[in-house]
This record gives C-alpha cells, structure tokens and sequence, in this order.
C-alpha cells in the first residue's frame, strides 16, 4: 500500500530537486503561444497550444500523486472527454453508470452515440454483477457521486480485463490520497481537479493518468489536436492548491468521520451515507480499497422544502453545487434531475473546525 504521508511530504519538495542556484521557489507562469525555435523542431516546446512549461510544473505533481504520467485538462469534463475519445472506436460499447456525474452521460448521448458508439448505463451498485462481455470501456465512478455506492475497484478491473475492455476510473471524490485505482488494476484514471485539489472553488481543471504510454500518447495528441488546453494561470492556481491538498484533504475527511454518527443520529436526518458509519453498505469495502472514508456525506431529509430550509439556515454551509472546496457547502441534487429523494442533500465538508461547523449544523437541524 502507498505510503501516503511520504508522498505528502515529497510533493512539497519536488520542485526543490531540480532547481538551481537563484531559481525561484514556487514555479513561474509562463504565458508564451511561441517560443525560440530556430532549425529543426524537437526536443523543446515548439508551440502554445502543445507544449506549456506551467503545465509541465502541475503535471509533475499530479503525476507524483498517481505514481504514473498524467496529463492535464483544464476541466474534469475535459479531460473526461479526452480519456475516451482516445479509447473509443465506431462499433465499440461503453459502459457508464446511470447514477454517476450526469455530463458524462451527456457526453456519451449527444456525441459518441453519433459516432456510432453503443452507450449501455448500469446502476453503479449493479457492477458488482459483471457481465463485461464485448464492451470495450468500462468507465466507473466510485464512490459514485451523488449516492456514494461503491464499486470493487480489484475485482471489476480485472473482471473486465479479463473480458478484454478497459476501465477508466473517474477519481474525483477520492482524489489520488484517498484511493489508488491505478494500484487496483485500473487502465486509466480521470479526475476533476475543480474540486479537493483546487479546494478553493475559485478554478476549474482536470487530469488523466495512466501506466499505458501508447493510451497516454493518444491523450496528449487530443489534448493538442483537439485545442482543448489549460491556461497558464490556472494549471499555476492548481500547482500552488496541490501544495495543501494532504492538509485539506486530511482535516476534510476527519472532520466528516467525526460527524457522520452525529448527523445520522439526528432525528431531522432519515438517513447519512458515510463509508465511515458501521451500518453503511459501503462500509466493508470502502475499508479494503480506500485510505480514509472521504469528506462528502448524503443526507436524506424528509421533503424538498425541509432539505432547502436545512441548506438556508446554516451559516456554515454554502448552498453551491460542486464540491471539495474550503468552505463546507451543501446541494440538494434532485434540483438537477439525480435520480435521488427529492429531499436528498449532497454535503460536502470543507476545512472548519469541526466543533464550530457541528454547532452550526445542529442548530440548523434543530431548528427544522
Ligand atoms: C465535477 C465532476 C466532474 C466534472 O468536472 P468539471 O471540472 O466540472 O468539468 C466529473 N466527475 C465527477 C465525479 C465530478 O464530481
């Protein structure tokens, strides 16, 4: 298993191994569409839209983080898009979830159906049934976002290996501190960095990573092709929020452990998902495939108007979608056509002390 608190510490300290004498620090942002390049071209950045030394400085992060290259987006749809344009052929079946993030749904309905790609959707907790015959791509999202079902990441990866696909794992709501899939015998991972690791809810950015160079290769030349690139500011935005992530992350996710039982305690709360919480039907495998239990909890509230009036009254709450930020923030995700209770609220927990934050919530809840 990784040891995460050495990558932590390592991750401070990468950029510091290669500089030399009288180099900055933190790394510069390079804003360039050209560069010198007399005679032939190779072997250095020949043009903006291929080569960018910002990127280069975060990738050397992420893929620090991931133990395997990675390539950056400037969304998690982007580089969403990029991790299956460059796997997909017309006649190829790909498998998502039905109950996963909503737009890659999307994505596959109103574009690769058109290039003659069979779209099959499944219920996330339905995985665990196989059944990977004659797909090509298996894109998973565990713990899936919004419900928090689990998918076993060891045993599907090789069940669909084994029926010649390939997955691809979408991260987001792990980040690579908080669970490994490269490790568990995933292809590629794919990962929306606008949440934990930006964590500041003020950039948005992506990232694929894989151990497969040829699956790698064609990733880069989407990304170059396709013209889809980062801007050089905010890949610098997300190098300098990566430096915190283990910190965020940590208090993030001690805090939702130590206020999971409290919430599902709470008479206003008919039911909290936390792979943390004993009775959770997550919460034996969360505890064989992930480091810690995550920092977004499901809570189901009796009715729309009870779950809006819980969001309204805490001061502590954002009432935002998205997630993964500082600040703690709450959604009622049937407001986007989830298929979830109408009084379902997705809760992300930011980096509050957790006494303050559980007072706040309390009230609120109390006060329903
Ligand atoms: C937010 C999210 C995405 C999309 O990321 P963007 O950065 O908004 O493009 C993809 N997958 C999951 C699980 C997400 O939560």
């Amino acid at each position: 298993m990784t040891d995460t608190p050495t990558k932590a510490a390592e991750l401070l300290h990468l950029r510091g191994q290669t500089l030399t004498k009288g180099d900055p620090i933190a790394p510069p942002i390079t804003m360039a569409s050209m560069y010198h390049l007399p005679g032939e071209p190779g072997g250095v950045p020949g043009y903006g839209r291929a080569d960018q030394p910002t990127w280069e400085a975060t990738e050397h992060l992420l893929s620090h983080l991931e133990d395997a290259p990675a390539l950056l987006f400037p969304s998690g749809m982007g580089a969403i898009s990029a991790a299956l344009f460059a796997t997909l052929h017309a006649g190829d079946k790909l498998l998502v979830p039905s109950d996963g993030y909503y737009n890659v749904r999307k994505l596959a309905d109103l574009f690769l159906s058109g290039l003659g790609v069979e779209i099959i959707e499944r219920p996330t907790a339905a995985f665990a049934e196989g059944g990977f015959e004659g797909i090509s791509v298996v894109f998973i999202e565990t713990p899936s976002n919004p419900g928090l079902d689990l998918v076993d990441l060891a045993a599907t990866c090789e069940a669909v290996r084994g029926a010649g696909g390939i997955t691809v794992i979408d991260n987001t709501t792990m980040t690579p501190l908080g669970q490994r899939p490269l490790e568990l015998g995933a292809d590629v991972v794919v990962a929306s960095d606008t949440k934990a690791p930006g964590g500041h809810s003020d950039n948005l950015m992506g990232h694929v990573a894989s151990r497969d160079p040829a699956l790698m290769e064609r990733v880069r030349s989407w990304r170059t092709v396709a013209g889809g690139i980062p801007g050089p500011f905010e890949a610098w935005l997300l190098h300098r929020s990566l430096e915190t992530l283990p910190l965020r992350f940590a208090t993030m996710c001690a805090t939702a452990k130590a206020l999971a039982p409290r919430l599902a305690a709470h008479p206003a709360i008919a039911l909290c998902r936390h792979t943390s919480l004993p009775g959770d039907p997550s919460h034996n495998l969360a505890a064989t495939q992930m480091e810690t239990n995550g920092f977004l909890i499901g809570l189901t509230l009796k009715d729309a108007a009870t779950a809006e009036a819980f969001i309204d009254g805490c001061p502590f709450l954002r009432p935002a979608t998205s997630f993964g930020g500082v600040h703690s923030s709450a959604e009622r995700r049937a407001r986007w056509g989830d298929e979830v209770a109408p009084g379902f609220v997705r809760l992300s927990i930011g980096c509050e002390p957790q006494e303050p934050l559980w007072a706040a919530l309390k009230e609120a809840l109390d006060r329903l």
